[in-house]
């Protein structure tokens, strides 16, 4: 049956006032009021389209687009797939008692709900972000019990018809003198009601279980990045679709790395000998030893980049490098004949310090000027 205009339905104008509209509506709403008309049940349809027609219309988004697309604009039944399985949820895009009215309109059970999101805290290593790895998850779900096959009811026992709504899923509750269309409270609106529920599942008709997922990281994910496993969230209520389940990757301390983005960061460790007359030190990657040079008179704080050595993160198009940090160590349990000679070779030193110490003789003039 096609729609009527909803502003023919109410009898007012194109350009009625809010205020024209609810005096309409109002008018309607009392003249074909269920109760006032127990014996006419075209008197319920009136009512009906009425109350659609008030709740479109003084909806300023839902008006302008009525008056932009028609029906087409504000029903999800008509085009873009709103049907009961797979399309928008109606709960979603319009709240509950948009829902309940087209539900009922469509002459269906309105209770369609997507299950929800859920979210799962996956931790690895920095080596398994940055080659990928494959791991499995054991992961909460409900599944169909097997005492009652998932009707909920005691075996040998079936659900009856909801003697509270006689199998609509919908109640009619008064409010005022408006008469409101709500989900049923004993069967959920799924219209059937169970006398001698099932011992396992209480009724449910689901019991909780686990089930293991194979999940496949990517190499170069990040702290944070989540990655969705399509349908594998909370089951749907009533046939609707599944959420989905999302893994977010964390990613544990690693002993040698810290990770900036795709780059990657160390502190390199350098004898005071090896600092002073340059060398050659091997270091850790990601993927085995490098030797890095060392050049004479290396001070603490100088970075060493190594280009390539870092992280090919997920959505970047080259790897990161390695950056070295040099800290410079001073020598620890001296024996004496060490110590003799660093005595030595400072006394060697004395007479030009600044030589051979060229920032502590630029940091002195530094102070020496915030004193003056
Ligand atoms: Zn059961
Ligand atoms: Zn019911």
């Amino acid at each position: 049956m096609a729609k009527r205009d909803y502003y023919d339905v109410l009898g007012v104008n194109r350009d009625a006032s809010e205020d024209d509209i609810k005096k309409a509506y109002r008018k309607l709403a009392m003249k074909y009021h269920p109760d006032r008309n127990p014996d006419n049940p075209k008197a319920e349809e009136s009512f009906k389209e009425a109350k659609e027609a008030y709740e479109m219309l003084s909806d300023g988004q839902k008006r302008a687009a009525y008056d932009q697309f028609g029906h087409a604009g504000v029903d999800p039944s008509m085009g873009g797939g709103g049907g009961q399985r797979g399309g928008p949820n109606f709960a979603d895009a319009f709240g509950d008692i948009f829902g309940d009215i087209f539900g009922q309109a469509r002459g269906g059970r309105s209770n369609v709900y997507r299950g929800a999101d859920l979210r799962y805290n996956l931790e690895i290593t920095l080596e398994q972000a940055a080659r990928g790895t494959e791991t499995q998850l054991r992961v909460p779900t409900m599944e169909e019990c097997v005492t009652c096959g998932g009707t909920g009811a005691k075996p040998g026992t079936q659900p009856i018809t909801c003697r509270t709504c006689k199998g609509h899923g919908q109640v009619r509750m008064q409010q005022g003198f408006f008469s409101i269309q709500q989900t049923c409270p004993v069967c959920h609106g799924n219209g059937k009601e169970i006398q001698d529920p099932c011992r396992p599942c209480h009724g449910a008709g689901r019991v909780k279980s686990h089930k293991t997922l194979s999940v496949k990281i990517p190499a170069g994910v990040d702290e944070g990045d989540r990655i969705r496993l399509s349908g594998e969230g909370e089951h749907g209520v009533n046939g609707g679709p599944a959420g989905d389940l999302y893994v977010v990757i964390h990613i544990k301390d690693h002993s040698v790395f810290k990770r900036d983005h795709d780059d990657l960061h160390c502190e390199m460790p350098v004898s005071f000998t090896t600092a002073a007359l340059g060398g050659e030190i091997e270091i850790p990657t990601l993927d085995g030893s490098a030797r890095i040079k060392i050049p004479a008179e290396t001070q603490s704080g100088q970075v060493f980049r190594l280009r390539g050595k870092g992280i090919k993160g997920v959505r970047s198009h080259s790897t990161g490098d390695l950056m070295c940090h040099v800290m410079v160590e001073t020598p620890v349990r001296l024996t004496e004949r060490q110590k003799e000679l660093l005595r030595e070779f400072d006394a060697i030193s004395a007479g030009a310090p600044e030589r051979h110490n060229p920032r502590a003789q630029s940091w002195m003039d530094k102070v020496k000027d915030f004193f003056q």
